[in-house]
Order: structure tokens, then C-alpha cells, then sequence
């Protein structure tokens, strides 16, 4: 169990009352059933510990390597995490790390786990354990995955949705691989195998990326000035409904230009309660087409963010990034 930070190992300071980081040796004080789960669990800190506002892609890529370079003492890794972005790091994981065969997942709380109600005892021991559950020397979720209020998500298809209910995540475009109650029920058929091949370890991530939300009323002036970032390489346009745009002829030609420049610009849909983008389907996302943007399909922006910055960092070239956007490399895209 890595604990990074976030609220989840937060206690109240009994004299300030304030939320304070607590040190996680004692977590059997927090935890005493831990004792009782049929797993041998080691914890680590991954010092600096953070706020999960402050990740980035050099937080990624030590966790994932701290992963790697303890993968084969572990039959499963839980990593506690701040619910802020844990999507975001959900998603990087699992491009960071290819091949994998045994289970991580994220979990957190809304609640300190050193506060009386708190989500995190539960969503802790529901981690471990599915973290260790094993079927004929097989990992029932050989996957990265963050698990949260009784559910288990994939990783990548998650976005944080609520800030105040225990039920915090939501999974718009995929099933939930699991669901606890007085059982694990596992949705076997959703789960992806465990890779055969030999765990590769990715650390170059390319940030050369940003988002743009489209708007009524949006003006040039902010478009243009996105789209001229100095360095940029790849743009997430979060378009209206099933990729839809405004069609005036400054914003058109805006995008045109910058992709003749090399510039790749993948949309994704604003509508996080599922969907798609179709470029095509309306009028309104032909011109888009025509120009050369991408369709994102049903990619999170959260999964699209470590995408891109997983691709643009392997050395393709443009085309092939293009190719790879809409194709699914770690089951974050629909076929
Ligand atoms: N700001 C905190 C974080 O993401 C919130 C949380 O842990 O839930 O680290």
C-alpha cells in the first residue's frame, strides 16, 4: 500500500483542530481490522507527500516506477491517493505502465480516515482485498483501477464528480468491473486479462499539450492565444455534445492553420454523462473533419491529458500519434 497523500491520511490535530497529515506507522491504531485481512500488507510513503492538486507528470512516473521496481515482492498494489486528480493519475498509470498482469488501485476518501464517519476505512479494506483476490493463481483485476463507495472502476474511465458524497466517482462510458456488498461481484467480462508480456516501465511524458473548452462566445483572441502556446504539440478541444463546434469562419480557419503547422488537435465531448464524439454526425463538426482534428471518441479529457503526453513522449511521429488517439492501447477508448 503506497500512501501519497490527500485527505484519506489526514487526522484532526486535537489542539488546533486542524487537518494534519498523520503518520501512517500508526496506521494500525486507525486501522485494527488491517490485522485481520488475509494479506500481508507493507506500506510505504511516497515522500513528498502531496496534495493530489499538486501531481504532475514527474509524480507519475515515480510512482509507476516505484511500482516497477518493487513489482515482483507484490502479489497487488493499493495506492492512496487524493481524490482531486485521481483520474489523472489513474490514467497515466496505466499507459506508464504496459503489460500489466497484477492489480493497482487508487482509492482515497472525502472523509480523514482519522474522522469517525470517514469512507476511507471502508474503501481501504475493500482495496486490499481485491487487491490481493486471487483465483487459481490468477489476480481477479489485473488492471489499474481506483476503487471508490463500494464500486471498482477501470482507471481511465473515470472523472471525479461530486466533491461532498462518498459516492465521488462516476464511470460514464464503461461498467463498473466490480461491486461490493456482502460480496465482490466481479463483471469478469469487462475486466481486461493479464498481460503474458514482460512489464515495461514508461517515464517520458510530453506536456506540451492544452485544453480547450469551447464556449458561446468564445473569442479569437483566447483561441488564438491557446493555440499559439510556444512548444505546443496537441490541443484537447472539448467540443459540444458529439464533437460539435461553432462553424465561424475565424475559429475554422484558426484550427486549420495551426494543424498545418503540425499542430494535433483531438476532440472530446463535454458531456460527462456518456457519449461520444462522431465528427460528422452534425453539420456543425464536418468542417472539423475536413480540417484534419481527431476525433476522441469516448475518451475522458482526464484519459486524454496522459494520452497524449504518453504518446507525444514516445517519439512518434505526428501521424502516428494521430493514428493511436482514437485506437485503444490500455481499454480507455471504445472499439
Ligand atoms: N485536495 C485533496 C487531494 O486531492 C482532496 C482529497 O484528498 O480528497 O489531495
Amino acid at each position: 500500500m503506497i500512501y501519497t497523500g490527500g485527505t484519506i491520511g489526514m487526522m484532526k490535530n486535537q489542539e488546533t483542530g486542524a487537518l494534519e497529515p498523520f503518520c501512517f506507522d500508526d496506521i494500525y491504531t486507525h486501522l485494527p481490522m488491517l490485522r485481520l485481512i488475509d494479506a500481508d500488507v507493507h506500506i510505504k510513503e511516497l515522500q513528498p507527500l502531496i496534495d493530489s492538486s499538486n501531481s504532475n507528470p514527474a509524480f507519475w512516473v515515480r510512482l509507476a516506477s516505484f511500482i516497477y521496481e518493487n513489482y515482483d515482492s507484490y502479489d497487488g498494489f493499493v495506492i492512496l491517493h487524493g481524490t482531486d486528480t485521481m483520474s489523472y493519475t489513474a490514467s497515466a498509470l496505466c499507459f506508464l505502465l504496459e503489460n500489466l498482469s497484477k492489480p493497482v488501485i487508487l482509492t482515497g476518501s472525502q472523509l480523514p480516515l482519522g474522522v469517525m464517519r470517514t469512507d476511507g476505512r471502508e474503501n481501504i479494506l475493500n482495496s486490499i482485498e481485491i487487491a490481493a483476490d486471487y483465483q487459481n493463481g490468477q489476480p481477479m483485476v489485473p488492471e489499474v483501477c481506483l476503487y471508490f463507495e463500494n464500486s471498482l472502476y477501470r482507471g481511465n474511465r473515470t472523472y471525479k464528480d461530486n466533491a461532498e458524497h462518498f459516492n465521488a466517482f462516476v464511470s460514464a462510458n464503461y461498467p463498473k468491473l466490480a461491486e461490493v456488498g456482502v460480496y465482490i461481484k466481479y463483471n469478469t467480462h469487462y475486466i481486461r486479462p493479464a498481460s503474458k508480456e514482460k512489464l515495461i516501465l514508461h517515464t517520458q511524458m510530453d506536456d506540451n499539450i492544452a485544453i480547450l473548452k469551447l464556449y458561446p462566445g468564445i473569442t479569437e483572441q483566447a483561441v488564438r492565444t491557446v493555440l499559439n502556446i510556444p512548444g505546443l504539440r496537441a490541443v484537447i478541444m472539448e467540443t459540444y455534445g458529439s464533437g460539435n463546434a461553432p462553424t465561424y469562419p475565424w475559429f475554422i480557419n484558426l484550427l486549420q492553420e495551426a494543424i498545418q503547422k503540425g499542430l494535433i488537435v483531438t476532440s472530446v465531448t463535454q458531456c460527462k454523462g456518456g457519449g461520444s464524439v462522431e465528427i460528422g454526425k452534425y453539420g456543425t463538426s464536418v468542417p472539423l473533419g475536413q480540417i484534419g482534428v481527431i476525433g476522441g471518441k469516448d475518451l475522458t479529457t482526464e484519459a486524454a491529458v496522459s494520452k497524449l503526453m504518453y504518446l507525444l513522449g514516445q517519439g512518434l511521429t505526428n501521424e502516428e500519434v494521430k493514428y493511436w488517439i482514437p485506437k485503444p492501447l490500455r481499454g480507455e477508448i471504445s472499439e
